[in-house]
């Protein structure tokens, strides 16, 4: 499964925000038998309200959300990409993520030790980029060498190693992959994946803030800090949000009700944490559609622009290779008509082929050879 990687300079609250994931994690551990536990991994829910209406609507006896899986990336200093610190291993584990939450810190706390002894997100950010492209130069620079050698022996490859050399230039700038103004070829892409080159991936930039700051956000007040980071964000074209993640450990702890009590007190309706899994789903590019029934409503994860059949995989690969057609219910058309019978009765159940690109909220139902 794809996964996202959890990276910020010591200190700045990564744990406290991994330690919220992983208390939401094993809140629903019972219902996902099938996942894994490991430490350095939460398999957290995604908050869907379009899941409970559907709950409500066909009272079944068992409800699944989609997941997304978030990886603790621990041990990222100054020096990594030279080997300081834990180096090299923390490198590869990012390499397998496809998207990266940058947790940034935005809180002023003396009793909290920065590393660099005060607290400047865009400083920050610099420095854990910087360690960033140093890894994607190096990995990339070997990859290049090894396309010009082969260059020598089959004229096709000189293209893409040409190719490389540019790309080494940006980085060599001090540049991410991601800021490369030229789309790739396929063959890069391709080289670019396999890498795992880290700059060249999506990433959520997190501002971690403190409790009075969360407060004054609901008077639309922000900390310079998080003017800063949010600036910083634009400039790079990626998301960015604000989290307390003291609070949100704090409230993964408590029932449901006296969560929203919490959250209330601070002026704010959603959790923090609802938004980074939220916006790490979709920036995996992820979408979900459902299985509707008295048993089970679940929601099921596909790559958006994903085909009835790969849809169908999702749920077990003898649905993919047998697949016949798909029925199909639009979410709003299911909300509104209330059932599945109604929606065939009215002529809102369409039948659907292989061709068919699965759309979020479809409400599906397979039909497959076995
Ligand atoms: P990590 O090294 O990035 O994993 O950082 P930690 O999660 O261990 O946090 C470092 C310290 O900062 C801990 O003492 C946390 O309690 C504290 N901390 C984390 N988030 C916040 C916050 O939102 N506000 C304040 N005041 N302290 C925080």
């Amino acid at each position: 499964a794809l996964s996202i990687g959890i990276v910020g300079l010591p200190n700045v609250g990564k744990s406290t925000l991994f330690n919220a994931l992983t208390r939401a994690q094993n809140a629903q551990a019972a219902n996902y038998p099938f996942c894994t536990i490991e430490p350095n991994k939460a398999t957290v829910p995604v908050p869907d309200k379009r899941l409970s209406a559907l709950v409500s609507i066909a009272q079944p006896q068992k409800t699944l959300a989609a997941t997304v899986d978030f990886v603790d990336i621990a041990g990222l200093v100054r020096g990594a990409s030279k080997g300081e610190g834990l180096g090299n291993q923390f490198l590869a584990n990012i390499r397998e993520c496809a998207a990266i939450v940058h947790v940034v810190r935005c809180f002023d706390d003396e009793n909290v030790t920065h590393v660099d002894g005060s607290v400047n997100p865009v400083r920050d950010v610099e420095t854990i980029e910087t360690e960033l492209i140093l890894a994607d130069i190096q990995s990339l620079e070997k990859k290049a060498e090894r396309t010009r050698k082969q260059a020598k022996a089959d004229k096709a490859m000189s293209a893409l190693a040409n190719e490389m050399d540019t790309l080494l230039a940006h980085l060599n700038s001090g540049k991410p992959a991601s800021s490369f103004d030229k789309p790739f070829s396929d063959a890069m892409t391709q080289a670019v994946n396999e890498l795992g080159l880290i700059s060249a991936k999506p990433v959520i930039f997190c501002a971690n803030v403190d409790e009075e700051t969360l407060m004054a956000l609901a008077d639309n007040k922000e900390n310079d800090h998080v003017k800063a980071l949010k600036k910083l964000a634009s400039e790079r074209n990626a998301e960015s949000l604000i989290i307390c993640a003291k609070i949100e450990e704090e409230l993964q702890g408590l029932p449901e009700s006296e969560q929203l009590e919490l959250l209330s007190s601070y002026g704010i309706n959603e959790s923090g944490l609802d938004l980074v899994i939220h916006k790490g789903y979709n920036t995996l590019g992820l979408i979900s559609y459902f299985t509707v029934g008295p048993k089970e409503v679940r929601a099921w994860t596909i790559n958006k622009g994903d085909k009835a059949p790969q849809a169908a995989g999702v749920i077990h690969t003898d649905f993919e290779r047998g697949f016949i057609r798909a029925e199909v219910i639009g979410y709003n058309d299911f909300i509104t008509q209330g059932s599945e019978a109604a929606c065939r009765s009215v002529g809102l159940l369409r039948t659907e082929g292989k061709e068919y690109i699965v759309q979020d909220g479809d409400v599906v139902h397979f039909l497959f050879n076995v």
